[in-house]
């Protein structure tokens, strides 16, 4: 058996890094979740998730992951056979959409180009055919996750207002929440999906969502069945005043920390520093491309995620070796290939606590794997990010 030392890189697109501020906070007893002490920590964390998610609307928490959280979205707003919309991106769009089949909806997928993300005109040509107003929600991905592209939410927030179709707009926040800019309020979302393990840098087993007076309206005479989920029970005067049986006190604990630890760096330092990290990883793909190499899986630089990358291998190349030799020999983790791209391609993650050095780290040890996985390509990926980030440091 070897023996790895130091720390694992962990760069897989969730869970995330935790930082060790968060684990100390949560490395506390436990604490009676219906006493004061408690209600202090949970109104804290619910005032920072609204400066997170941007928003003076109704924020639920559960115990639970993102699946959670994608029900709690559907069966709070929607009765039987209601139609929505899910304009295609790639597993998570199509995952969440298959989610609401089964549970009983009508769900028409709006065909769409993995590789570039929704077209907000194509958006707004579905809603504009629908004259009768039968989809009742477009359920849209903000940053899908298998592919490493990020809608452009505002863009169609747009593109609906301009069809004049009054369909709730959902938004899957998972991977974008707390690393990529997200403005519930001013564009008008209706519903918000987050979940903890990704940007808010906490363990998995929180979920959010959040929720505009138009989705709280749409929950008074929503038919689906809903126990768990529901938000009548949760929710008085758009804030959450109750908690199905024992909250996750550690995980407050932690929450605690991270939005305090975002407030001290500042949201807009936050997405700053994501997008220049993933800038400094798509050099380092572009690099590689050279000699026929891999290349970035994200094809329209409008859309190029800021918190993961997915890098295509070439023809004739199965991602799995390089990613399995990142592991094995360098104890560097990375995220594999979804649904179609299964063995096509491997995810960089670079979203939460992360900073040059941890990043610079992976791609040393990916450039190394792709070398001894016998995979052509051009040198100089690591070097190519380092020259990114010591300009922009000078800039
Ligand atoms: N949506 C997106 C965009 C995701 O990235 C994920 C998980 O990676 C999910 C939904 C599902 O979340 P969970 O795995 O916590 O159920």
């Amino acid at each position: 058996m070897t023996v790895a030392r130091g720390r694992q890189f962990f760069q897989n697109p969730g869970p995330t890094n935790i930082p060790d501020r968060i684990l100390r906070a949560m490395d506390r007893p436990a604490l009676d979740f219906m006493g004061g002490e408690f209600r202090a920590i949970a109104e804290e964390c619910y005032a920072g998730l609204r400066q997170v998610f941007k928003t003076d609307g109704a924020i639920i928490a559960y115990a639970g992951n993102g699946h959670g959280a994608w029900e709690a979205a559907l069966v709070n707003v929607f009765s039987p056979g209601d139609k929505v919309l899910v304009p295609e991106t790639g597993y998570f769009s199509l995952n969440w959409g298959k989610h609401a089949k089964e549970l009983g909806l009508e769900v028409e997928t709006l065909p769409g180009d993995w590789r570039k993300g929704v077209d907000p005109a194509a958006v707004e040509a579905r809603l504009r055919e629908d004259k009768a107003h039968t989809i009742k929600a477009v359920m849209q991905v903000h940053n899908e996750t298998a592919t490493g592209v990020a809608n452009r939410i505002k863009e169609i927030r747009q593109a609906i207002d301009a069809s004049k179709h009054p369909a709730l707009y959902m938004v899957d926040t998972i991977s974008s929440l707390g690393s990529i800019d997200f403005r519930m309020d001013e564009w008008q979302i209706d519903i918000a999906v987050g979940g903890s393990q990704k940007g808010l840098m906490l363990p998995p087993g929180m979920a959010f969502t959040a929720a505009s007076a138009k989705a709280l309206k749409a929950s008074e005479s929503a038919k689906l069945p809903r126990v768990y989920w529901d938000w009548r029970k949760l929710v008085t005067s758009n804030r959450q005043t109750s908690f199905n049986g024992t909250a996750p006190v550690q995980l407050f604990y932690g929450l605690q920390e991270a939005v305090r630890m975002l407030a001290e760096e500042g949201l807009d330092q936050v997405f700053a520093r994501h997008a220049k990290l993933a800038e400094a990883t798509r050099r380092a793909v572009r690099a590689w491309r050279g000699n026929d190499g891999p290349e970035l899986y994200s094809s329209d630089p409008r859309t190029h995620s800021n918190s993961v990358t997915t890098v295509l291998m070439q023809e004739g190349h199965d991602a799995e070796k390089p990613r399995g030799i990142a592991l094995d020999r360098f104890n560097v983790s990375l995220g594999g290939g979804l649904d179609k791209l299964d063995k096509r391609v491997f995810r960089i993650g670079h979203m939460g606590d992360l900073n040059e050095p941890m990043l610079l780290g992976a791609l040393a040890a990916i450039e190394m794997s792709l070398l001894l996985a016998g995979v052509p390509h051009g040198k100089g990926g690591v070097a190519a990010a380092m020259e990114y980030l010591a300009s922009e440091g000078a800039s």
